[in-house]
């Protein structure tokens, strides 16, 4: 791997992703920030920028195919290769009981949070092996491996995130590309602000987690560097929590 490797994330203008790109700046990785929201996705490179890193904007929809195309295009054009690819992007979408969730809105929730993460990988994995190898690490949920009631969508395409990782570490791990998923508990992000507005469910958030707390963007951030970088090289085709305890109650 060169001395500064290149990572792209997406859903980089926010939460989780913005702590990812940055955490990648600081470790020394160049970074592509993607996301639907140009301004925050700016904010971001700023960000990255101060702190001593390089990073480029690219705007993408991750549920169109071709914009991961697009976006692969641009890392390799201005970085020079792809070693690293977080799909972070996701939405949360309604909340409803199955029988009752709204048609239009299982269709988004899949496209993002479960084709956005296929068509990016379709994508990144050809530009990771003409980089010689790297790793992708998709960011899913504890509602990859639990469920909640009256979030039909978001549980089946956090689920699927697993599948498919465990699929493409299958198809790819001989030729030297690894694929990873974390599985963040209640994280502080926009994402979950609406819930935290109200005090008694904040606090029954909170009561879900044996740690005490609901979890900050850095702590994942963390743990998909770790499986990003070549000290996981034994790494691949597995989902680490990153949860406060949530899964182990
Ligand atoms: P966030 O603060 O809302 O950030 C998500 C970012 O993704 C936003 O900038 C959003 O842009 C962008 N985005 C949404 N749809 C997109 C699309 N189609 N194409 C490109 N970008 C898109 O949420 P977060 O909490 O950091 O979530 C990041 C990831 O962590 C998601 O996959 C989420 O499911 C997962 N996660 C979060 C939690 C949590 O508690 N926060 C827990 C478990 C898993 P806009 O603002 O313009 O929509």
């Amino acid at each position: 791997m060169p001395t500064q490797p290149v990572a792209l994330v997406t859903g980089a203008a926010s939460g989780i992703g913005r702590a990812i790109a940055l955490a990648q700046a600081r470790a020394g990785w160049r970074v592509v920030v993607s996301d639907l929201d140009e301004a925050g996705g700016e904010a971001t490179v700023a960000l990255v920028q101060a702190a001593g890193g390089e990073a480029l904007f690219v705007a993408a929809d991750v549920a169109v195919p071709a914009d991961h195309e697009r976006l692969v295009a641009a890392a390799e054009r201005h970085f020079g290769g792809l070693h690293m690819a977080c799909n972070n992007a996701g939405i949360g979408g309604d909340l409803a009981p199955t029988a009752d969730y709204p048609l239009e809105a299982w269709q988004r929730v899949i496209d993002v949070n479960l084709s956005g993460v296929f068509y990016g990988m379709r994508q990144q994995i050809p530009a990771l092996l003409r980089s010689g190898g790297g790793a992708i690490v998709n960011v899913s949920s504890i509602l990859g491996q639990v469920a909640f009631a009256g979030a039909p969508a978001y549980t089946a395409a956090k689920h699927g995130v697993v599948g498919l990782t465990r699929a493409a570490a299958l198809d790819y791990g001989a030729q030297g590309v690894r694929v990873n998923a974390v599985g963040p508990a209640f994280i502080h992000t926009p994402m979950i602000e609406r819930l935290e507005q109200d005090p008694a469910t904040q606090a029954a958030l909170v009561a879900m987690h044996p740690l005490g707390r609901i979890g900050r963007p850095e702590e994942v951030a963390e743990l998909v560097l770790w499986l990003g970088s070549p000290a996981a090289s034994f790494v691949t085709g597995a989902y680490y929590p990153v949860d406060g305890g949530f899964l182990a109650r």
